[in-house]
């Protein structure tokens, strides 16, 4: 398997870099800086530092006993990206690109966020190095994660609503490149998936690999041996990619995406780019979208905010194309009910992007044998959707 991607970002056909003329000259600066930083010992030792100390790596691989006894098959354990520092993955990546934007001597920090999770990670890996931070969010999602906004705001950031289009994360990464596009010479855009124009989604995939990397360490520690399955909830597809990377070049480990299957294909609802999509460009990327025949992005839908996107990572659409990784979906419905037997069976409160994830463990593993081994990817932590749970229960607070 050769390196992904080549030298123009390409995964296969997908990714490249379809911008105006006017972005290139930041993304060759960030391309070339990045090169040099990877291969730097100091940026490695920082980097390294940061998720250790401040993030609290490595993340633990717990043996869900009670989940697995409960499905009645395969044994299962998750990779705890909840335990991060602000409770997902999110915070690798934007301490990773934070390192970064010093090395370019960049004093300001944008990005875009859909759930608000990653618009929370940014603005704290900004106040903890000290740089100026404005986050863009579509202002529907403002509503829906009204505390996250609060959160970013605690932490000295500027969140500025984006009311076009349908006022969700692709709105929100519109706005935040239009800025780039304006401030390049000052200013570092934190992409928050492996999405956009190269070399972001090589780089993103790079700073999420060490889950991946973690998590064969310590199952060859706990079981001597590779899972069967990997399984991860794919938005962008940044805590999926992140899993799977270091396990590509093992046939024998099968690895299944998880998109959100809304209120089904056959409503519209959804966000299963897999499913009901197919190639395009979005937002400077070649990859599988949710469009209508002239091309129009659709809406999309899901109960996790943080899923809710027409576009998935251009290396998911290579591999999906290879039938490298499985892509499947779990509905809203399915994801919920998946929230509460996690909380119920392990005592974690899981993200209700990352209930995807555990919907379909629920759906494998009680096909498979009791000696075979799967890794669920819990993304995130749940404490900012029980309030919206809560909600949909008719619950008041
Ligand atoms: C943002 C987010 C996701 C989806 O993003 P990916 O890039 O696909 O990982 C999943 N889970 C949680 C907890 C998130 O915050």
């Amino acid at each position: 398997m050769p390196m992904l991607p080549d030298s123009r970002g390409r995964f296969g056909s997908y990714g490249g870099r379809y911008v105006p003329e006017t972005l290139m000259p930041a993304l060759l600066e960030l391309e070339e800086e990045y090169a040099k930083a990877k291969r730097d010992r100091r940026f490695q030792t920082d980097l390294a530092y940061y998720l250790k100390q401040y993030v609290g790596r490595p993340t633990s691989l717990y043996r869900a006993d009670r989940l697995t006894k409960k499905l009645g098959g395969a044994k299962i354990y998750l990779k705890r990206e909840d335990l991060c520092h602000t409770g997902a993955h999110k915070i690798n990546n934007a301490i990773g690109q934070v390192l970064l934007a010093l090395r370019m001597k960049k004093g300001r920090i944008i990005a875009e966020t859909g759930a608000g999770q990653h618009g929370v990670a940014t603005a704290t890996a900004a106040a903890m190095f000290g740089l100026q931070c404005e986050i863009y969010m579509g202002t529907e999602d403002m509503q829906r994660q009204a505390l996250n906004v609060f959160r970013m705001r605690l932490l000295g950031a500027t969140v500025t609503g984006v009311d076009a289009g349908s006022r969700t994360l692709k709105d929100a990464i519109s706005e935040a490149m239009r800025d780039w596009t304006t401030n390049v010479r000052t200013t570092h855009y934190v992409l928050g998936s492996v999405l956009g124009a190269h070399p972001y989604p090589m780089m993103i995939r790079d700073f999420q690999a060490i889950i991946g990397r973690e998590a064969r360490k310590q199952i060859l520690s706990a079981e001597k041996r590779l899972p069967d399955y990997l399984v991860a909830c794919v938005g962008g597809g940044s805590n999926s990619i992140g899993l799977f990377h270091a396990f590509l070049r093992d046939p024998k480990v099968k690895m299944i995406g998880v998109e959100a299957g809304g209120l089904g294909i056959e409503s519209g609802k959804h966000a299963a780019r897999f499913s009901g999509g197919k190639p395009g460009v979005l937002q400077g990327t070649m990859t599988y979208l949710l469009q209508d025949e002239n091309g129009q992005i659709n809406l999309t839908h899901s109960v996790s905010a943080g899923l809710d996107y027409a576009a998935v990572g251009p290396e998911h659409s290579l591999y999906h194309d290879q039938g490298r990784i499985e892509y499947t979906y779990a509905t809203d419905s399915e994801a919920l009910t998946a929230f509460d037997l996690l909380a119920h069976e392990e005592g974690i409160v899981p993200a209700l992007e990352s209930a995807h994830a555990i919907a379909q463990v629920v759906k494998l593993a009680p096909k498979l044998k009791k000696s075979q081994l799967i890794i669920a990817n819990l993304s995130g932590r749940g404490d900012k959707d029980v309030q919206q749970v809560a909600r949909m229960r008719g619950v008041s607070l």
